[in-house]
Parts: structure tokens; sequence; C-alpha cells
């Protein structure tokens, strides 16, 4: 269960949503709790989960270890600063910073070598799924990128389906949509990596997740997971949706 925070919340905001957030979700087994806050807050989001069953990732990074680029964040840097993963192609980078399926797989490769988790989303527009666009766009995501990788990553990575459509916008895909998209993504993990691969492959939904629609998607065999924006912001919320069950 995955929370992006975006760009909201200081550091001060963050340190009070940990007191608040880790006794609610301590006694959770059935799931990894992820959060992903912005840069400026990792450092204190890492020192807020030490001991506790939730983990930190960025929301982006580049590729290398260090070197004159002015504003941004290698997986190495992430990674000293205690986090665990990171997450690679939000269709907010696609859409305002131009990242392409050739720079998500490049920043996967990057996230492993840092010893990062990726956590690699994808997703078609609003356009796509009105012209039964829906399932070309995920294929071509997913052999631009995840399908390009070795048998061994592919084992670790975690696939985020966001339909562009659904994020922040209050409209959620149902869990049928939603299964249906999650098994196009696995029939070509499958065809690409074979079925076992394909069965274990971690893929979360993202899209106006909420306490109240949580329950119906989990239920869907095809989606493990939640990638959380809007209701991530509030530990209340955030701690609802991790204790579904
Ligand atoms: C997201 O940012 O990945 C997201 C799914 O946002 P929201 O839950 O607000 O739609």
């Amino acid at each position: 269960m995955a929370g992006n925070w975006k760009m909201y919340k200081t550091p001060d905001d963050t340190k009070k949503f940990f007191e608040q957030f880790n006794s609610l979700v301590a006694a959770a087994q059935h799931c990894e709790i992820l959060i992903c806050p912005p840069a400026l807050d990792l450092t204190t989001a890492v020192a807020a989960t030490i001991g506790t069953n939730v983990q930190i990732g960025a929301q982006n990074l580049i590729a290398g270890k260090e070197g004159a680029f002015t504003g941004e964040l290698s997986g190495y840097l992430i990674k000293s600063a205690g986090c665990s993963h990171v997450l690679i192609g939000h269709s907010e980078r696609r859409q305002y910073y131009h990242e392409t399926d050739e720079s998500v797989y490049e920043k996967t490769l990057a996230a492993f070598e840092a010893g990062l988790k990726p956590v690699v989303c994808v997703g078609e527009k609003l356009e796509d799924r009105e012209a039964g666009k829906t399932a070309d766009v995920l294929i071509r995501q997913f052999r631009g990128g995840l399908g390009k990788l070795t048998p061994e990553l592919f084992a670790q990575v975690v696939v985020a389906y966001e339909p562009v459509w659904a994020i922040g916008t209050g409209k959620t895909a149902t869990p049928q949509i939603a299964s249906d998209a999650h098994a196009v993504i696995r029939k070509e993990a499958a065809a690409v990596f074979g079925a076992a691969a394909a069965k274990s492959l971690r893929i979360l939904y993202g899209g106006s997740v909420k306490p109240d629609n949580v329950k119906s998607l989990m239920a869907e065999a095809e989606i493990n997971g939640v990638l959380v924006g809007g209701a991530s912001l509030k530990a209340d919320s955030f701690a609802k949706i991790v204790n579904y069950l």
C-alpha cells in the first residue's frame, strides 16, 4: 500500500503525520507500507519511521551517482538518505517533464544500480481509453521499459497501473476496469518473462483510491495493492486504506 504525497507537506507536517500514522498501522502484517514524500522531507520521514513497518521512497531520480546536475537527485543520494523505493514514470512526470518510455527504462536501471526498488507507473490517458487504445498504450509502455529488463531485475519490480483520467480527478476506475488493465499488463509480462514471473508480479492500482473504495478494488485477484495520492495525505485516511481488510 503506497502513498504519493506529490508536492505537499513541510518537514514539520511530515513529522506530525508519522507521529499519528505509525501507531495506526503498526499491526498491519498483510502488506508492505510505503510513503513517498517530497525530496525535502525524505530524511525527516526516514528518521520518523526507523523501527516501524513503514518504508520511505522518493518520487523521482536521475541516472548516475554524483555530478553537475543542478536541482536533481540520484538514486545514490536517495539511498544514502535511508530510502528503500523510488517511483518512476508517474504520469505527472511523463506529462509535465517529458519523461518517455526510454527514460523510464533508464531510471529503472538507475534505481536498481543504487539498490532502490522501483515502482514503475504506466497508464493510459482519457483520449486513449475513448479511442479504444488502452491495451495498445499499456503494451507500448511495458515493451518500452519494463520488457527490456533482465528477468532477474524484472522479478524485483513493482508496477503501478494509473489511468491518467483517474488521477486526482475523483473518478476511480471500476474494479473491473482496473482488473482488465492489470490483466493486459500481466499477459504482456507472461509473453516476455514467462508465466511464473507474470504471476508473481505485483501490480498496484492508482487513481482516486479512498477508504471507501479500496476494499472493492483489493477484492480483485489482479490487484495486488494500491498507489494513493490525495488520500495518503491524512494519516487517518491512509491508515484506513492500509487497514482495509
Ligand atoms: C497518484 O498521484 O499516483 C494518484 C493516484 O493520485 P490520487 O490518488 O489523488 O488520484
